[in-house]
């Protein structure tokens, strides 16, 4: 089966900005940035979604958030804030089929959710 961009980000077979690795966790930068610092961060186990989530993932789930606020600080947006969001599916808008976390930073960030105007 075809493997998916992250997967091959995460196996060092795809180029990507990478910030931060470790066993458990990759970190690089988003290729599209909406905002001043986007930064993806993956488990190194190959998730697909939230939907797929278990209790074996915990380290990895914890690690994921604790990697987050590091990165946060090396990118000096820890006291500005900043926003950690996982879309899951076709309203969440997921385009990879690889769960991953956007942080994104270093800018008054709009409004959390916006639909599309002929929406409510
Ligand atoms: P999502 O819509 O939540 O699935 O987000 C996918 C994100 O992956 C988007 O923000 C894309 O810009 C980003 N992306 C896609 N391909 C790459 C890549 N090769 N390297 C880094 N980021 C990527």
């Amino acid at each position: 089966m075809e493997r998916n961009i992250f997967e091959k980000i995460r196996d060092g077979e795809e180029e990507a900005n990478i910030v931060y690795k470790d066993d458990y966790v990759t970190a690089f930068h988003d290729i599209k940035p909406d905002a001043p610092v986007h930064i993806l961060i993956i488990p190194n186990r190959k998730i697909t979604s939230m939907n797929e989530i278990s209790d074996e993932d915990n380290v990895y789930l914890a690690l994921i958030l604790l990697t987050a606020k590091k990165i946060a600080q090396e990118f000096n947006i820890a006291e500005s804030g900043y926003r950690l969001i996982t879309n899951c599916g076709k309203d969440g808008g997921q385009e990879i089929d690889y769960l991953h976390f956007h942080l994104v930073g270093g800018t008054r960030l709009g409004k959390m959710i916006s639909l599309p105007k002929n929406k409510k």
